[in-house]
């Protein structure tokens, strides 16, 4: 299933920000407010890999009908991560990651119990072994395999996420991410796995 379409505001900000991270290798964020397509901040910590949030969004998250949208860039090119999550069910009602290479990752929360369970610190790191484990152990087969299992174990943990219903996660793969056939079956084979723990 592909992620729904962006407004155009919303492809203002994800080009902005993809532009900004050509010249700096920084994480940048764009934070919009889905009732009146706004835009509540555009901001970057200038650190390759975190952006928090500022006070001012925690205040307007936390009103009743608040809708809060999270854009943001991808440097790793890898999939949503737990601190997304975490955004995901505190903040954001929608996170989308950017990548430059197209690739886009799209994630909601439907179970936030759940996910918070599946998040918390210890639990996500025996998610990431066991991610990379199951792939690692798919893969034996393969003559040739082209990425370490770590970069797709968080894709994994996404997807077994998704398989329980925890999550609303899709991908629009760009040219360099996009697992080939072989990769995929075995992603989803060890999503599959994993989700019969989660
Ligand atoms: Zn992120």
């Amino acid at each position: 299933m592909a992620i729904r379409q962006l407004s155009s505001k919303e492809i203002e900000i994800r080009d902005s920000i993809l532009d900004l991270s050509k010249t700096r290798e920084w994480e940048f964020s764009g934070i919009l407010n889905a009732r009146n397509e706004i835009l509540i901040e555009l901001k970057t910590e200038m650190l390759p890999q975190r952006c928090e949030p500022s006070a001012d969004v925690h205040i307007l998250a936390n009103q009743p009908d608040s809708h809060l949208i999270l854009h943001h860039n991808h440097l790793t090119k890898e999939s949503l991560s737990s601190a997304d999550w975490n955004g995901a069910c505190y903040l954001f009602k929608e996170i989308f990651a950017h990548c430059d290479d197209g690739t886009t990752y799209y994630g909601k929360v439907k179970d936030k119990l759940q996910v918070l369970k599946n998040i918390e610190q210890f639990t996500y790191q025996q998610h990431l072994l066991s991610a990379g484990n199951l792939i690692l152990n798919n893969s034996q087969k393969l003559y040739f395999f082209n990425a370490t299992p770590i970069d797709y174990a968080k894709e994994t943990i996404n997807n077994a996420m998704k398989i329980k219903g925890y999550i609303e996660y899709d991908v629009d793969w760009g040219a360099f991410c996009r697992p080939c056939k072989t990769v995929m079956a075995i992603i989803n084979g060890a999503a599959n796995d994993l989700a019969a723990r989660l």
